[in-house]
């Protein structure tokens, strides 16, 4: 469909570096086309030395707000001037709504990752899960999902530097949201195989399996998987990662990334413009790309 621009065409971008790879784009340039919307939505590469002014342009162009992506989602919390609950415990924004002038931070992170839960048809909400890793993408996913009100988090990550830094923070969203959330070490063997004995979910929120890297696995025993359970991996690039592989010979339920993304993008749509993304069209959109 074409798009037209005029003189009160509104302005969306992506904030990031790298941002030129993004996807975001294509997802949203088509949602504001199909909901004849008169807006663009633009990917820049910004430095973090230019994050201030870049988020203070959102005020002086009258941006509907932005997408941020790394290296920003936490630097940017002290430039808003309001956060969304789900961010605030979060500590990181993928989101920010302008609404004449005040800017508020949301995450739509965990927000999409229970919308991909949805669509295929997993629910979590009162069971228990297992999410590997304690990163970004991990804290977005157990906060909302202990927000929304899953009954018991168990975590698993290496020991590195961060490992402290991650248990006070796990602990901060338990006692915030009432869940019952645990951190081990992603290398105690009987502690992870008691974990999903009893979860009906595992996550992978690490970068182990993506490109190049494409046979590796955060999960060495296989034999750990099975069939009444469900698999998702953050990971879209593969589209088929050696966990989800793993799953899938199990029986398992499994889902990639993509729908991740998707629903966090729908989501900040709908912050932006009160409008539902076209979430079909735009799904048939980003498998292509
Ligand atoms: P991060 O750097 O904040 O966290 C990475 C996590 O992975 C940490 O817990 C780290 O300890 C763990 N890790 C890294 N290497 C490991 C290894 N070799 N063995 C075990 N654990 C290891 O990164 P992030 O922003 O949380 O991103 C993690 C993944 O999630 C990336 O692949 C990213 O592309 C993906 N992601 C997907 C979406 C989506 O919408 N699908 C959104 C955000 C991030």
């Amino acid at each position: 469909m074409e798009q037209m621009f005029s003189g009160h065409t509104r302005l969306a971008a992506l904030f990031a570096k790298p941002a030129r790879h993004s996807i975001s784009p294509a997802m949203h340039n088509l949602s504001f086309s199909e909901n004849n919307i008169d807006a663009v939505y633009l990917a820049f590469d910004v430095e973090p030395e230019n994050l201030a002014t870049s988020i203070e342009s959102i005020r002086t162009l009258d941006m509907l707000g932005v997408n941020l992506s790394m290296p920003h989602k936490m630097a940017a919390v002290p430039l808003v001037d309001a956060l969304s609950p789900a961010a605030a415990l979060i500590g990181a924004i993928n989101t920010i709504v302008n609404d004449n002038g005040h800017l508020t931070g949301h995450n739509t992170d965990g927000i999409g990752f229970m919308k991909a839960l949805e669509a295929i048809d997993v629910s979590i909400i009162g069971e228990t899960i297992t999410v590997i890793g304690a990163g970004g993408a991990a804290t977005a996913i157990i906060s909302q999902a202990a927000l929304d009100g899953v009954k018991e988090i168990q975590v698993f990550n290496r020991k590195d530097a961060f490992y402290p830094v991650i248990e006070v923070k796990l602990q901060e969203i338990a006692q915030q949201t009432g869940c019952n959330i645990t951190l081990q070490d992603l290398a105690d063997d009987s502690a992870l195989a008691d974990a999903l004995n009893k979860s009906q979910l595992l996550v992978n929120a690490t970068g182990v399996g993506m490109k190049p890297n494409e046979s590796e696995s955060p999960l060495k025993d296989t034999s750990l998987l099975r069939a009444s359970m469900a698999v998702y991996d953050v990971i879209y690039n593969p589209r088929e990662t050696q966990l989800l592989r793993d799953a899938k010979a199990a029986g398992a339920k499994t889902a990639n990334g993509l729908s991740m993304l998707l629903y966090q993008g729908a989501a900040a749509f709908e912050l932006w413009t009160g409008k539902e993304m076209p979430v079909k069209k735009v799904q048939a959109l980003i498998e292509t790309l």
